[in-house]
């Protein structure tokens, strides 16, 4: 790796940890119905409003051992899981857009903010049972102009990845009522219009086989009851993030693969 992508990796990383603590105020105050901007952050527990001191992205949160300076309130340790996970996925996303020898800005920056809302949606589902459409549709517009960009044929496997990905949850949802949410179908279009086809393929697949095993795991080892409600967005969207990510290696593997049989 040359000295300008590794400098422009540990840069990203930071923006990824700062965007992280964007996240986690936003997953609190989009579930709750607040605005975004006001009023600045404060303590839950004391309302003590947070110093920039306070709000250094990872090292705050370690700094004060996950608590509240002020009043000694416990911080969530999704917190700091948040921003290290933001901070990580930025990370791979600036080596992936400098695999190609020099560094694809843009597609670094669409590839960073679609794997921002994925992470955001995560939360909130695993959280509250929520995809909300606050996320998703912003998100979908900018799939949108992502799609514009990459021109003809590519818009057209995207735009048929967000209909066939919509399409198919609407379907199951038909079949088991109880099974998933719009909110599922809202992502799956998502998904489909940023990576396109074949890339929603991966993502349902790592998406449905991740949550079956974690469900099965759950289910063995009590951790879930049958009946349980295990939410998919976080799958689907562990899915979308490691195709976004390595699209091209998954394709490799698939060819490979497929000459086997
Ligand atoms: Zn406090």
């Amino acid at each position: 790796m040359n000295i300008s992508t590794t400098l422009i990796t540990l840069y990203w990383i930071l923006v990824g940890a700062a965007v992280g603590s964007f996240l986690n105020v936003a997953a609190d105050r989009l579930v709750a119905g607040d605005s975004l901007l006001q009023p600045p952050s404060r303590c839950p527990s004391c309302g003590k409003r947070l110093p920039p001191l306070e709000m250094v992205p990872l090292l705050s949160y370690l700094a004060l051992r996950g608590r509240c300076r002020t009043c000694g309130a416990k911080i969530g340790l999704r917190t700091l899981l948040v921003e290290a996970g933001s901070a990580l996925l930025f990370g791979l996303a600036a080596l992936s857009a400098s695999a190609a020898g020099r560094l694809a800005w843009l597609d670094l920056l669409f590839t960073s903010t679609y794997l921002a809302a994925l992470l955001l949606i995560t939360v909130t589902d695993w959280e509250q049972g929520l995809i909300l459409d606050r996320v998703t549709f912003p998100a979908l517009a900018l799939a949108a102009l992502d799609a514009l960009r990459h021109g003809w044929p590519a818009c057209g496997w995207r735009l048929g990845g967000a209909v066939i990905g919509a399409g198919l949850i609407a379907l199951i949802i038909y079949l088991v009522p109880e099974g998933m949410g719009w909110g599922d179908a809202k992502l799956c279009a998502l998904l489909g219009a940023s990576l396109g086809l074949p890339g929603l393929w991966f993502t349902l697949f790592i998406g449905f086989v991740s949550g079956g095993l974690i469900g099965g795991v759950l289910l063995a080892t009590g951790g879930a009851k049958r009946g349980d409600r295990l939410p998919l967005g976080p799958f689907l969207t562990l899915g979308g993030a490691v195709t976004l990510l390595y699209q091209p290696q998954l394709l490799t593997w698939f060819n490979a693969l497929s000459k086997l049989f």
